[in-house]
């Protein structure tokens, strides 16, 4: 697949330091065209995007990041709609970048190709993009991770990132961001949903949504039922409480209350303990070390003479000529 090269425009690309300085005045259409740079598999885009990323990063890092993950459905690009607006009205810029798991492989995209976010899409204080067509979840999470510097440099001090939650793209998600929440349907009864126990355990907050209706008393039994699993698990490394509120993200109710009783105070709380440099800090290696092995995987795999023999090798081990250990070194040493 071609990443988004094939979209750019044939005109010719702006200079490295004039999307830098476009940037950094947060000019919205080089910000996007940025992306797609750093979206594209082409090596000289990916070149350029490493050059403006560079000269970004000492302008980023000064945002908000919010994981939010839920099963399609559940209302998160609603419940994004709603909150973003309330964030924008009270002076915050905000970028929505999305990590959709299944365009990868499918090309199909369960986040969706109808028109979502109407309202913010189009309000200049907000910033939307949709997911980046990858060959890996690795490689699309990497470039959301580069496109929130982006963001950041351009002024955005709010970023969500969304994926769906269908456990596949949470822990690349979780690594990216400063608060993880996590969106659960109302009406649940006991059973969890098929979202898996390791996502709530990652979750600083789960907001049980659609608690309008008729649903609202199966939200408050099910906001009930999952502060107590909440509960059961290992304690938070920041010293925090994961909260369980209902909403609704088509009236609105009750998101303030979320966003200021427990983002905003886990925001206080864990700024004042120090935990969310250290997470910033933890994040920042861990990406290193992800960087690296895609870095020595690629440099492996995309060797002349590994290229050439590992067919005959695998040929060799499954013809039981060679052990596969033996046929591993032996590889190896083609590149040493
Ligand atoms: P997503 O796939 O998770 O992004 O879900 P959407 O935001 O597209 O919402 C899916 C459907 O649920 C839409 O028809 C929404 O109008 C509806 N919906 C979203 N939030 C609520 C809510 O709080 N209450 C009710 N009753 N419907 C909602």
């Amino acid at each position: 697949m071609s990443g988004r090269s094939d979209q750019l425009p044939k005109r010719k690309l702006p200079s490295n330091e004039a999307f830098i300085e476009g940037l950094l005045s947060g000019d919205r259409t080089l910000l996007s065209r940025a992306i797609t740079l750093v979206e594209s598999t082409r090596s000289d885009h990916q070149e350029k995007a490493q050059s403006i990323i560079e000269a970004c990063l000492p302008h980023s890092g000064n945002s908000f990041r919010v994981g939010i993950t839920g099963v399609p459905g559940v209302g998160k690009s609603t419940f994004i709609e709603a909150l973003g607006k309330s964030l924008i009205d009270k002076g915050h810029r905000l970028a929505v970048l999305a990590i959709d798991p299944s365009s990868s492989r499918s090309r199909g995209s369960i986040l969706g190709d109808k028109t979502r976010m109407e309202k913010l899409s189009t309000d200049e204080r907000a910033f939307i993009r949709p997911s980046a067509a990858g060959n890996s979840l690795g490689g699309v999470a990497r470039k959301t991770r580069e496109s929130i510097i982006l963001c950041e440099a351009a002024g955005f001090d709010m970023i969500f990132v969304e994926t769906v939650g269908v456990g596949q793209s949470e822990t690349a998600v979780h690594s990216m961001v400063d608060f993880f929440l996590l969106l659960m349907p109302a009406g649940a009864g006991d059973e969890l949903q098929g979202i898996k126990r390791g996502i709530m355990e990652m979750a600083e907050g789960m907001v049980i949504n659609k608690a309008d209706g008729d649903n609202l008393s199966h939200a408050r039994r099910a906001r009930a039922d999952y502060q107590r699993i909440l509960h059961l698990f290992s304690a938070h490394p920041g010293g925090w409480t994961p909260q369980v509120r209902h909403c609704s993200a088509l009236t609105g109710d009750g998101i303030e209350e979320f966003w200021n009783e427990v983002v905003m105070e886990y925001q206080k709380s864990c700024s004042e303990n120090g935990y969310l440099r250290l997470r910033r800090d933890e994040q920042a290696g861990y990406w290193f070390r992800e960087h690296l092995e895609d870095r020595l995987h690629r440099t492996f795999y995309e060797h002349p003479a590994v290229k050439a023999e590992i067919g005959i090798m695998e040929k060799k081990v499954l013809d039981s000529e060679l052990s596969p250990f033996k046929a591993a070194e032996l590889l190896f040493a083609l590149v040493q």
